[in-house]
């Protein structure tokens, strides 16, 4: 599932090529994604100028001249810049083409992706739109601290690791980079959140950033895979340190690290460094 640095990848992947591009047409072949591309859609993106891209939590914006997009890659989506004219694979389920000859190609297998057009512009969108008006802080954001997490965290009692995953707290904190930043940063990740010292969130919020910030980097070696016809990006090429790795020795102490679920989440730590 593409996780927050995916999505910033692709993002910083497809900027230069949208970045003051026009859109010439939506070519829609499959409309039916996690919500239907509704018909309208192409006549409303025909003709306008991308004034702006960003993200939001998992949420692509590409800022048109009215209104907006808002793209989520859902489970396996994916997007890349190629030749309008190149021949379409299976699951390229829309085109948005550019006036310069290239377009913006979204495929996406098991479609749980969306794909739509907003009224708003991006900036109103992400106050009011349902879907991105309730989230917390971006990880890499300067409102995401030890003291944001410190703060919410005394009010709850929920375990440590399902705390850091609730997109209310922070967004973008997926199952792979839970695990892997409670190993950093020394915490059980089923210790109950209000027991959690502001020392510790501080170190906490420090370890998620430079996981985060790791995977960001390692997905940027592959950004030319954006342009290619076969890019496969290898995003969690980035050595795991607990998971996945039951069993396997802890790189710290040597111990096995240990596997349980945690609502309903795989999570792998050591007993011995994590409290
Ligand atoms: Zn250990």
């Amino acid at each position: 599932m593409p996780e927050l640095p995916e999505v910033e990848t692709t993002l910083r992947g497809i900027r230069p090529y949208l970045d003051g591009a026009r859109v010439e047409r939506l070519i829609v072949r499959d409309p039916r994604l996690r919500r239907p591309i509704p018909p309208e859609t192409a006549e409303r993106v025909a003709g306008q100028a991308v004034r702006s891209l960003s993200r939001r939590s998992k949420y692509l914006l590409i800022g048109l001249d009215q209104g907006s997009l808002l793209i989520h890659l859902g489970m396996s989506g994916s997007l890349r810049v190629v030749p309008a004219d190149s021949a379409p694979k299976k699951h390229d389920h829309l085109d948005l083409v550019l006036t310069d000859g290239r377009c913006l190609r979204f495929h996406d297998p098991r479609r749980f992706g969306l794909f739509l057009w907003l009224p708003e512009t991006p900036e109103l969108a992400e106050r009011c739109h349902p879907l991105l008006r309730d989230l917390g802080p971006e990880p890499l954001g300067t409102a995401f601290d030890g003291d944001h997490l410190h703060r919410l965290g005394r009010q709850r009692r929920v375990a440590v690791k399902i705390f850091l995953m609730d997109a209310s707290v922070v967004v973008g904190v997926g199952n792979i980079y839970a695990n892997e930043s409670l190993f950093l940063a020394g915490i059980h990740p089923a210790r109950a959140c209000h027991r959690i010292g502001l020392e510790r969130y501080r170190r906490l919020a420090e370890v998620i950033r430079g996981v985060l910030e790791a995977s960001i980097t390692q997905g940027g070696t592959t950004l030319r895979d954006f342009v290619q016809e076969d890019g496969n990006p290898g995003y969690f090429a980035q050595s795991l340190r607990v998971y996945g790795r039951t069993g396997e020795p802890c790189i710290a102490c040597g111990a096995p690290l240990r596997l349980r679920r945690i609502g309903q989440r795989s999570s792998f730590y050591c007993v011995h460094c994590q409290h």
